[in-house]
């Protein structure tokens, strides 16, 4: 079995007893671009809460052979487990190649800033590569533009030497073009990482989602290609009403 495999097995997270993610049995894999959507409310964003850490559960989430359910962030973000926010959390007032040198620098220990250095570390030149944002290098992230903010954020996570990467609602706000750059950009992450975007745009799950989990109301209500989900009346019924 390959290490790079989530499996989720009766996931729950209750909130003073409201639960707000049911037993959810979920399995994605490497090269899979797996979308998880459902109405708002559905118990997503506090899905991936839990297999990052964030938030306590029960059940297991199966990742690099361990379960990461009673794990702490940072021993969980050590086993290759990275994500990203609705809102990019870049230092603003430092330049995109210092943005991923420090977010490298997390990962190597000791925090020293590309500044003080002649050249960038390999890691940080690879990332810039893949966001796309090389000729950019030197710009503040302050001055990008809201996507390019986005992928400097997925550069984040991936110099962290992420393997799972699950990001929240990536497209949201971004111009039509950016959207499409940005499943482009997960595409080619997803050719050698593990990958689960939690998203609302519906478009642009069906441009780029390989397979879907649709949740409702903390459970699991489909899953199967977008082809499938979209022709389960379950799901148009929760989309669509009755
Ligand atoms: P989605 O991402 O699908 O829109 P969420 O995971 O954000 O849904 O929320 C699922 C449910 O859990 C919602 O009813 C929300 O109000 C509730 N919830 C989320 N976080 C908390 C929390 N920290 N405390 C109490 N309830 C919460």
């Amino acid at each position: 079995m390959n290490a790079d495999y989530l499996e989720l097995t009766n996931l729950t997270v209750s909130f003073d007893g409201f639960v707000a993610v049911d037993r959810v049995n979920m399995s994605v894999l490497p090269g899979d671009l797996r979308f998880l959507i459902g109405p708002n409310g559905a118990g997503k964003t506090t899905l991936i809460d839990a297999v990052s850490g964030l938030v306590p559960a029960t059940g297991a989430a199966r990742w690099a052979g361990e379960n990461l359910v009673g794990r702490k962030v940072h021993r969980i973000a050590r086993l290759g487990v990275g994500r990203t926010f609705q809102t990019a959390t870049v230092f603003e007032e430092l330049t995109v190649a210092q943005n991923l040198d420090i977010a490298a620098g997390a990962r190597r220990g000791p925090l020293t800033l590309a500044r003080r250095r002649t050249s960038l570390p390999e890691v940080v030149v690879k990332a810039m590569e893949t966001i796309g944002l090389t000729d950019l290098a030197d710009a503040l992230a302050g001055t990008l533009s809201h996507g390019q903010k986005q992928w400097l954020e997925i550069g984040m996570v991936l110099v962290q030497d992420a393997r799972l990467i699950m990001l929240d609602e990536p497209v949201a706000g971004m111009s039509a073009e950016e959207k499409d750059e940005t499943g482009r950009l997960l595409q080619r992450i997803a050719a050698d990482l593990t990958v689960v975007v939690v998203e609302h745009d519906m478009d642009f799950m069906r441009a780029f989602a390989t397979s879907v989990t649709v949740l409702h109301a903390g459970k699991v209500l489909a899953e199967g290609s977008v082809a499938q989900v979209q022709a389960d009346p379950r799901v148009q019924e929760v989309y669509l009403g009755p």
